[in-house]
C-alpha cells in the first residue's frame, strides 16, 4: 500500500528527527518543513551539542528551509513539529510567515498557546497529530535522564 501524504505521514518524519535527538542525548523534539508534499528541511533539538539555547528543532528547520528555497519567507510551507512550539520558535515562525504549523504534543507550560504568543495572521496552527508518540518519547527521555543522574 502506498502511504498517503497526510499529516500523520509527515509527523512520522518529524518523530524520526526527535528519535535522532534522543539518541544524541538531546531533549527529543523533531521538525520537518514540507512544501508540495516534499520534505525540504529537517531539524532536531541540538541545544546540548551546540551549547546554544536557541538550537531548537524548529529553528534548525526554519534556517534549512530558507537555505533550500533561497529566500527567507516560508509561504506555502507547513512545519511539522513533535511538540507545540515555544515562544522563541513561534516568534521565529512569525517572521518566516509560514503558512501552517502542525504540532504533536501540547506543551502547557512553555508552549506558545498558553503563553499567548502571536503567530503571523496568515499562519494556521493545528495540533494533536501523533501526540501520544511524541509525548511518550519525551517521557522516556526524562525517565532515563533521571535514572542516569
Ligand atoms: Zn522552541
Amino acid at each position: 500500500m502506498i502511504e498517503p501524504f497526510d499529516d500523520t505521514y509527515f509527523m512520522k518524519k518529524a518523530l524520526q528527527e526527535a528519535e535522532t535527538a534522543y539518541e544524541k542525548g538531546e531533549i527529543p523534539v523533531g521538525a520537518v518543513i514540507v512544501i508540495d508534499n516534499k520534505v525540504i528541511a529537517r531539524g532536531h533539538n541540538l541545544t546540548e551539542m551546540l551549547n546554544d539555547v536557541t538550537a531548537h528543532a524548529e529553528m534548525q528547520a526554519i534556517t534549512a528551509a530558507a537555505n533550500f528555497l533561497g529566500g527567507k519567507y516560508l509561504q506555502n510551507c507547513t512545519l511539522y513539529v513533535t511538540l507545540e512550539p515555544c515562544q522563541m520558535c513561534a516568534g521565529a515562525l512569525y517572521w518566516s510567515q509560514i503558512s501552517k504549523i502542525v504540532y504533536g504534543a501540547r506543551d502547557l507550560e512553555r508552549g506558545c498557546i498558553n503563553l499567548n504568543t502571536k503567530l503571523h495572521p496568515k499562519t494556521i496552527i493545528e495540533g494533536g497529530v501523533l501526540a501520544e508518540e511524541a509525548s511518550n518519547l519525551m517521557k522516556r527521555f526524562f525517565i532515563e535522564r533521571r535514572r542516569l543522574n
